[in-house]
């Protein structure tokens, strides 16, 4: 074949497994906000159908060739997105794919029994589906063949490069300096926020969100949505067309705050990646880390901020006067800081955060590596939350019931999460080096922000590898006691330490 005739099959091949993954997205979507659940079963079957379908795209035999000769190919994009699309291939082009099809099933078929499991705080329910997962996942990539351990790869596959090494070393320094830290919050005095838990009616609280939070983000409608769903989340198919979620409780108008400041930054990395990368491997973030990095960046280090409030409150205040009518700025900003180990992943605060993450580290590489038994996974998980949080759920539901993440397979992402804060304090330290920041958000100005964001770390997509945007974005390499340093500098001014 002719260098022309391989450009033109390469091109035809990424437009029609976009198109799929287009309809998929869509499909996963609508499933997981609007669908009306009685219909799952038939739904179900037809994306894995399709999913299927996307799936002898992807592995048709004849790609491997082109993408080893684009690999070589004078133009830096299509020499990146050849390397990234053969990454991709080589973890699946060996699975039959009847085996994959089922797997598809058995995601979704799993994925309805937590949403039934977590409604009724019933383990039991969803229990077998766990045990399949993770039978499931050994299966498939028992097929790669990999001389790595398993659930390295599993870490690999998430964030490219990391491994329970790496971790191990991540997560012994966050012990190390956050567990003492926590300790000395949990005996200082306590911040009052007693307040956050007052009755807030969703449509209030969703008038809200529409008509100041959202465009105070800048989340646009012309090319943004928003949903609601049990577990938020923000899925995406091209630069314009992002959609985020969230979640309303009448008992915690921040929950839905936080949530959704959350998502829309998952969905302004997916926006500002630069458009040429539209329908290829380049256009998505480049790993979980930098995506996490850029949505906790957004909730926590802008959203939690004094100056964020000073222009949110007023408004917030006016909308629900009976609740916070009375509650000062500097009260409301200190409760919406305020650190206590809680059972919660989504609601925990930004200090005790990374244990949750540590917990469900140990439980993925336990389960991987042998050390822990499936049929103990509910014992192990309520253990861990005593030794580590010092609180024990009441029921599945706020125990190993509450993430949505084990319920498709996903081992492995969760670790992402606290890489992906470490990230952000390092970003926060250059940004602030170079903008003020504060002055920004006081103003409203919260896009200015974004736009930093998207100049350093957002336009490549997957273009440059994540380290490799690191290192250009703040000139050093990844340093995790960057974060821990904002941490300990953070809480020791909230609690006078
Ligand atoms: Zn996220």
């Amino acid at each position: 074949m002719t260098l022309q005739e391989n450009y033109k099959r390469y091109e035809d091949w990424k437009f029609r497994s976009s198109a799929y993954e287009m309809a998929l997205s869509i499909i996963n979507i609508d499933k997981l906000t609007v669908a009306p659940p009685a219909g799952a079963a038939y739904r179900d079957e037809r994306a894995a159908y399709l999913a299927g379908e996307l799936f002898a795209i992807q592995t048709d035999p004849t790609i491997l060739p082109i993408l080893a000769e684009l690999k070589t190919d004078a133009d830096p994009v299509i020499r990146r997105e050849a390397e990234l699309y053969e990454r991709e291939i080589l973890k699946i082009h060996v699975i039959p794919k009847e085996e994959y099809v089922a797997f598809e099933e058995a995601m979704s078929a799993s994925y309805n029994a937590w949403l039934e499991a977590k409604k009724n705080a019933d383990y039991a329910v969803f229990e077998p589906h766990l045990k399949g997962m993770i039978e499931w996942k050994k299966k498939l990539y028992g097929w790669r063949n990999s001389s790595l351990p398993l659930y390295d790869q599993m870490l690999d596959d998430f964030e490219p490069g990391t491994t329970t090494a790496f971790y191990d070393r991540f997560f012994s320094r966050v012990k190390e300096r956050l567990v003492p830290l926590i300790h000395r919050v949990v005996n200082a005095e306590p911040a009052e926020e007693a307040f956050l838990y007052q009755y807030c009616p969703a449509s209030l609280q969703k008038q809200w969100t529409t008509d100041v939070l959202l465009p105070l983000l800048g989340f646009d409608p012309s090319w943004g949505y928003q949903n609601e769903t049990e577990h938020p989340f923000t899925s995406w198919t091209c630069e314009n067309d992002c959609r985020t979620t969230t979640k309303y409780l009448e008992h915690n108008v921040t929950s839905s705050i936080f949530s959704t400041i959350h998502e829309v930054g998952h969905a302004w990395y997916e926006h500002n990646i630069d458009p040429r990368y539209d329908g290829t491997i380049l256009s998505f973030g480049v790993s979980s880390g930098m995506h996490e990095s850029q949505s906790r960046f957004c909730e926590n280090y802008l959203g939690r901020s004094r100056a964020f409030w000073e222009a949110a409150y007023p408004s917030l205040r006016k909308q629900f006067p009976d609740q916070f009518g009375s509650v000062s700025l500097d009260a409301f900003v200190r409760a919406v800081n305020a650190s206590k180990p809680s059972l919660i992943r989504t609601e925990a605060d930004e200090l005790t955060y990374p244990l949750h993450i540590l917990i469900r580290y140990e439980i993925e590489k336990g389960l991987f590596s042998g050390s822990i038994d499936p049929a103990d996974l509910e014992s192990v998980w309520n253990e861990k939350y005593r030794e580590y949080l010092g609180v024990t759920p009441s029921n599945a539901a706020e125990g190993i019931l509450q993430d949505v993440h084990w319920a498709d397979g996903s081992f492995g992402y969760f670790p992402t999460y606290a890489l992906g804060s470490a990230f952000a304090a390092q970003f926060f330290r250059k940004m602030n080096e170079e903008m003020d920041v504060d002055e920004a958000l006081r103003s409203g100005n919260y896009t200015s922000c974004i736009a930093w964001l998207k100049d350093r770390v957002q336009t490549y997509g997957a273009f440059l590898s994540a380290d490799e945007i690191m290192q250009k974005a703040t000139g050093s390499p990844f340093d995790p006691d960057c974060y821990l340093d904002y941490l300990e500098e953070k809480y020791s001014a909230l609690y006078h330490l």
